[in-house]
This record gives structure tokens, C-alpha cells and sequence, in this order.
């Protein structure tokens, strides 16, 4: 098999299913064929291959892609061009994947459905009629239905994860600091990580391995030595302590989603595992503190799109005053709007203290959560959702039921620890997601329990 039959066979299928699922923003034919005949003739001549060689994948459209259109999801962008790539894209052309195009996400990655994206939505592959999950659903569907061999998506309260459950699909949100954020359009600096979505936890390991590392260009990354993450897959399990949440069983949980993590966790007993309840019990602060400091953070982020920098602007403009309201005005959808508004409110002077600060004290003792448990168990492991996919159109209208959805994925958000989540069953033909969540930097455990389950 050449390259270029990976490729033209990631073409065929996006031509045949695309129409309906509709992962895909902008399709780079051209790039991903001139690709593969490069790498085709490197073979030939006796090249290495990279450790992605030949794998036809996808970006998560808020990835800077030079040359190829990067919209976020957003009208802003619609004809937006960055002129130089992520640091991620880099490494992946380093290890020789090809990238056939740019995937459909919720706007500026506000959202949990894809139904924010200002183009159209992404529908899940498993049933038409559904989610797939956001704001990464592009990324998620995108594998899940076979167009992509894998793809990157970005995660700053869930977006990997969240996604590839409903997709029924593996997503890796990594320690915060892992992955270079650089090229990636910022929503909360604080909350980013880029990670891979693949359709199992080998090739989750491999992706990792190429996109991991320090990066002098982003100013969070983190300078730790990058392990193995391959050799770490050794099907052993025995002797691993689980910390399992009653908050994350509790209350909202759907009773097929909690069975399915029940069953999950007899499936690693049986393989040695042994696993207690435990508690986490600032869990319910998490999302009020989550939307606080992200809608914070986007609305300083986001400032920099005013109609002179970036994207579209305003033709109808008297001033430059105008010029701003008016760009934003009609470049940024009501999502986005809502939460630079709350943002900018909890941001405002009068309100620091009462907001701001208060939730960045909230966000301090759920990481404290996190490192009482982590001190005495391996990995903690929960749902990677409340239910499976909902309907489209269901809770679009209610944000505040769609901002629930988070509750287990968002204090993992917080505390900026590393997460997977692997496929565990179904629900009404719908895929449910198994969350397990490792130390800061210790991937390797949580892709070790994973694959061992999986
Ligand atoms: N659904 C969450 C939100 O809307 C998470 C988004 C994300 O992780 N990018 O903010």
C-alpha cells in the first residue's frame, strides 16, 4: 500500500459519507495528494519512515495551518489564512501523516454539541439524528466514521473527551503543558491542551508520542522528559488502585451510564485492579468556576478580534469605535457574545473579588481534591459524560443544560490533569465513554488502564 492509496482511500470515503456527517470545514485535496507523492518517492529512495507515516489525518479548525483555511468555527474567520503553522501540525508533518483537511468545531470551541459552529452542524456518525458531541464533534466524527485515521482536537473542558464518547471513539485531553499550544487560537490559556482522537488507545499512544514536548514558543509548556508512551502498553494492570468518585455515580448520572462504568470496573477487577469508592467533593463547584474563569479568559482572548487584525471586517463603519462594534457585532455568534459578556462582567472591577477571584479560589481546592485521591490511588475513573449524544436541536435552546453536560469532565479541566476516554458500551445504540483520569504527566498510566480495558 503507497501513501498516496491511504490517501486517494481518505478522499473516497470522505466523498462518500461527508455529505451527511459533515466533519469537514475545508477539504485540502490537492495538499494531501502532493503529500503522499513526496513521500511515496522518499520511500523509494530508501527514506525513514516517521512514526505516523502515511496516516491520513485531521485538524480540529482552530489548529493554525499554514496556507489552509482557519476558521474556529466562527464567520469571523471565514476567509482567514494563517501564515505559519501550530507547533502540532509541525510535528505532524515531522512524523509523516498527511493532512487531508481542517474539521467543523463549535465556535471558538464554546460549546458541547457542534451546533455553535457558524457553518452548519457536525451530525454523530452512529445515528444522524444526534450530537456529535462538542466542541470537537468534526474531530470525533471524523474518525468514528472512517474518514480520517485519526485527527487533533483541542480540549479545555472537555472537548476531546466529551466528543469522542458520543462518537464512540478514544480521546486524550493530556496534562496541561504536554502539547504546545502554539498556533492553537486561543479560548482560556489556562484550560487548552491539544490531544489526539483515534480509534484506540495504540494509535492514542503513537499521536501522542509525535505531538508531545517543550516548545520554547509557548510559555506554559511544560520542559519534562517525554517517556515511551508505546512500551507503557503492557496489558498489566495487576495491583492498580482505582479512586472512583461518588460524586461522579451521584445525582444527573444516567442509571445505563452508570452501569456501564460498574461493568467497566469488574472488567479490570477481573484483571487485578482493585478499586474504592472515593470522593471529590468540591465536584459541584466546578462548573459555575469553569464558566467564570473560561468566559473570563475568552473575553480577553477574543479581544484581539476587532476587524483590523484578523478576519472580517465591517464595511459599514463611520469610526473606528464603530468599526470594533460592528465587527463583532456581526462577526461572533450568541454563544460566543454570551460569554464575553459574562466574562468581561466577572473581569469588571466592582465584581473581581466577588467572581474572578473567588472561582480561582474554588479552582484551587478541586485541585486539591484531585492530589488527596491521587496520593493514595493510581487513576480515578468516572463517566466521560452524564449520558450518551442527545438530540440535535434538543438542548440547543438551553444553555445551562448543555453547560451540565460538563460536570465530569470540567474539574478535570481545573486541576490540569491528563484524561482519556475509551469507548465502554451503549446505550440505546448510542457509544458511552469510559473516563479515566492520571497524575499530572503520568499519561502513561492512563493509557496503560485504557488499553489494557479496552
Ligand atoms: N463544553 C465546554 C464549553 O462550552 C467545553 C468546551 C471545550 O472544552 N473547548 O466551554
Amino acid at each position: 500500500l503507497s501513501v498516496t492509496d491511504l490517501v486517494e482511500a481518505s478522499i473516497g470515503r470522505i466523498g462518500e459519507v461527508d455529505s451527511k456527517v459533515k466533519a469537514f470545514l475545508t477539504l485540502d485535496e490537492e495538499g494531501a495528494r502532493a503529500a503522499a507523492l513526496i513521500m511515496d518517492k522518499q520511500l523509494a529512495n530508501g527514506g525513514e519512515r516517521g512514526l505516523l507515516f502515511g496516516l491520513p489525518a485531521g485538524v480540529k479548525d482552530n489548529i493554525s495551518t499554514e496556507g489552509l483555511r482557519t476558521t474556529c468555527g466562527s464567520q469571523f474567520l471565514k476567509n482567514f489564512t494563517p501564515v505559519y503553522d501550530a507547533t502540532v501540525v509541525n510535528k505532524l508533518r515531522s512524523a509523516q501523516s498527511v493532512t487531508m483537511g481542517k474539521l467543523n468545531m463549535d465556535e471558538f470551541a464554546m460549546g458541547g454539541s457542534n451546533e455553535n459552529s457558524s457553518f452548519f452542524p457536525t451530525h454523530n456518525p452512529w445515528n444522524l439524528d444526534y450530537v456529535p458531541g462538542g466542541s470537537s464533534g468534526g474531530s470525533a466524527a471524523a474518525v468514528a466514521a472512517g474518514e480520517v485515521y485519526f485527527s487533533l482536537g483541542s480540549d479545555t473542558g472537555g472537548s476531546i473527551r466529551q466528543p469522542a464518547a458520543y462518537c464512540g471513539v478514544v480521546g486524550l485531553k493530556p496534562t496541561y503543558g504536554l502539547v504546545s499550544r502554539f498556533g492553537l487560537v486561543a479560548f482560556a490559556s489556562s484550560l487548552d491542551q491539544i490531544g489526539p482522537i483515534t480509534k484506540n488507545v495504540e494509535d492514542s499512544a503513537y499521536v501522542l508520542q509525535s505531538i508531545a514536548g517543550y516548545d520554547p514558543m509557548d510559555s506554559t509548556s511544560a520542559n519534562v522528559e517525554i517517556p515511551d508512551y508505546l512500551s507503557a502498553l503492557t496489558g498489566d494492570v495487576k495491583g492498580l488502585k482505582i479512586g472512583v468518585p461518588k460524586e461522579y455515580l451521584g445525582q444527573g448520572i444516567d442509571p445505563k451510564v452508570k452501569e456501564s462504568v460498574l461493568s467497566a470496573l469488574k472488567v479490570l477487577e477481573s484483571l487485578g485492579a482493585v478499586w474504592e469508592e472515593v470522593s471529590l467533593p468540591h465536584t459541584e463547584y466546578a462548573v459555575a468556576a469553569y464558566y467564570l474563569l473560561a468566559s473570563s479568559e475568552a473575553s480577553s482572548n477574543l479581544a484581539r478580534f476587532d476587524g483590523v487584525r484578523y478576519g472580517e471586517r465591517a464595511t459599514d463603519a463611520g469610526n473606528l469605535l464603530e468599526l470594533y462594534h460592528k465587527s463583532r457585532s456581526q462577526g461572533f455568534g450568541s454563544e460566543v457574545k454570551r460569554r464575553i459578556m459574562l466574562g468581561t462582567y466577572a473581569l469588571s472591577s466592582g465584581y473581581y473579588d466577588a467572581y474572578y477571584l473567588k472561582a480561582q479560589k474554588v479552582r484551587t481546592l478541586i485541585k486539591q481534591d484531585f492530589d488527596e485521591v491521587f496520593a493514595k490511588y493510581d487513576v480515578i475513573i468516572g463517566p466521560t459524560s452524564p449520558t450518551a449524544a442527545f438530540k440535535l436541536g434538543e438542548q440547543v435552546d438551553d444553555p445551562l443544560t448543555m453547560y451540565l453536560n460538563d460536570i465530569v469532565t470540567i474539574p478535570v479541566s481545573l486541576a490540569g490533569v491528563p484524561a482519556v476516554s475509551v469507548p465502554c458500551g451503549f446505550a440505546d445504540g448510542l457509544p458511552l465513554g469510559l473516563q479515566i483520569i492520571g497524575k499530572a504527566f503520568d499519561e502513561s498510566t492512563v493509557l496503560r488502564v485504557a488499553h489494557a480495558f479496552e
